[in-house]
């Protein structure tokens, strides 16, 4: 069986969300389910250098405004220097509409057989930059390839005016709401949940709540409409990069045997973070975007009771600048207590995870969110709130769960800064018990995140739709 997976970011070529290391994790942890996927990325001047000579398998003599080719490498790159090489930032450029109508229309070329050695039976679009493929394929008519399309956050949505249908290619039929037609202008999102044959996201419960008014963010009628066409899968992680046993970033190499070996790790993340050298205060990790999605707001009105519990909070992020500004003020408010790294930092993420105690991420909704999963295999306790991916990955330590032996976390919930400072006062309770606590290390450490499950249950779903 064969996939193509159209994505605008594949990690490791670029990436500047979770969206990367799926569209990137997936082709591997696919084949050992038996199932060839090849992935298509705009051709960005990252992607370009990394695929130096490769060989050119289509060619468009003008693809919405010049010439452009299909490289293969590893991957197949849409080389299309009018639309793709430019520097900046990847999206908010004026002709986004454009630029990702070209790479909609080129993922429906290979779907209907364009490059003869691949095939796909299925194609499978990533986000709203990929959200015409589906379309494109679906107007065509005739035999084609079935569709899946997967939700990583809605709150992208590709949204363009209407007076650009004109130049994209597609039937007068196409623009009217059972099309790509959304509020009076073009949705490209809107089009991939109107048009596929099938509808994932990232998570059982964010598939369940992107289906009501409130978090639907506008698309929550059409998502319930479609409902039985929607499933959650579950992001995994790599967990051959994400390993405590061989991670070389780390200060100390640690498996669930020898938890006594976060220690030096901790010493180091004290330091480089500027807080003080004490091994017994519990130290909250942060890696997160500074965005209000992620709710940083509420941590830091949670600062005061985490420093007069003797805690101490190290944060990694980047993002607004009022949340980076209030976490740089609390910084020096609360010296040698709380320590801040602005910016995106790949080795002081690894040594977070190897160090801290707990990790916490508090969003008011996350599809899946991957940094708890790096937490629960690193030994650092998640403390999260119950949305989304969150609530599906995390089992609250409630009392019954610490007498079953099975809690891995502290879950919270509704999305508060007094429900966040129940969590932390909870989670400071358990840490007096060390014992108590390297068994909620222990359990997390032994949950499965690997790709191995949600890479099972999208073979299965590509085998329905082809059968
Ligand atoms: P999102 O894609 O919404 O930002 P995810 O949790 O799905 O959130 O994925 C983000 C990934 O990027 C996580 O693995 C997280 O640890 C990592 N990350 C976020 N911010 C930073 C940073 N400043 N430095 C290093 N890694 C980061």
């Amino acid at each position: 069986m064969k996939i193509l997976s159209v994505a605008s970011e594949i990690f490791p070529y670029v990436k500047t969300g979770g969206l990367a290391d799926v569209a990137g994790a997936l082709p591997n942890a696919l084949l050992a389910a038996g199932v060839e996927m090849h992935s298509l990325l705009p051709g960005y001047p990252a992607v370009m250098a990394a695929l130096g000579t490769a060989e050119a398998v289509l060619r468009f003599n003008d693809l919405f405004g010049g010439p452009a080719r299909v490289l293969a490498g590893r991957v197949f790159a849409l080389d299309a220097p009018h639309l793709f090489a430019r520097g900046g930032l990847l999206y908010g450029h004026g002709d986004d509409a454009m630029r990702f109508a070209a790479l909609g229309w080129a993922a429906a070329e290979i779907g209907f057989g364009a490059i003869p050695r691949f095939v796909p039976d299925v194609v499978h679009g990533h986000d709203w930059q990929a959200g015409l493929a589906p379309a494109y394929l679906h107007y065509r008519g005739g035999q084609r390839p079935g569709t899946v399309f997967t939700v990583h956050n809605l709150a992208f949505q590709g949204q363009f005016p209407a007076h650009l249908f004109g130049a994209m290619r597609l039937p007068p039929e196409a623009f009217a709401v059972e099309g790509v037609e959304y509020y009076g202008g073009i949705g490209f999102l809107k089009a991939a949940l109107r048009l596929s044959d099938r509808l994932t996201t990232v998570s059982p419960t964010y598939a369940e709540e992107i289906r009501t008014d409130e978090s639907g963010m506008g698309l929550g009628g059409l998502l319930r409409e479609r409902g039985a066409a929607l499933v959650g899968i579950l992001n995994g992680i790599d967990t051959g990069v994400w390993n405590p046993a061989t991670d070389s970033l780390l200060a100390a190499q640690y498996d669930a045997g020898r938890l006594g070996a976060r220690a030096e790790n901790k010493a180091a993340l004290q330091q480089a973070l500027g807080l003080a050298r004490n091994p017994d205060a519990m130290l909250v990790g942060v890696i997160s975007r500074l965005v209000w999605q992620k709710g940083m707001d509420l941590l830091l009105t949670a600062i005061p009771a985490l420093a007069a519990a003797g805690a101490q909070l190290g944060v990694l992020g980047a993002g607004e600048h009022g949340l980076e500004e209030g976490f740089m003020v609390a910084a020096r408010a609360y010296p040698g207590v709380v320590g801040v790294r602005l910016g995106y930092d790949e080795a002081l993420a690894h040594l977070i995870q190897g160090g801290a105690d707990v990790i916490a991420v508090p969003s008011r909704f996350e599809p899946c969110g991957l940094t708890q999963l790096c937490a629960l295999r690193y030994g650092a306790v998640p403390l999260v709130t119950r949305v989304g991916g969150l609530a599906d990955t995390v089992i609250d330590t409630n009392e019954m769960a610490l007498a079953a032996g099975v809690g891995t976390g502290f879950v919270f919930s509704p999305v508060a800064p007094e429900t966040l400072g129940c969590a932390l006062r909870r989670a400071a309770a358990a840490w007096r018990d060390q014992s108590a606590w390297q068994g909620l290390q222990r359990n997390g450490m032994k949950t499965d995140v690997s790709w191995a499950r949600p890479a099972a249950h999208y073979a299965a779903l590509y085998r329905e739709l082809v059968h």
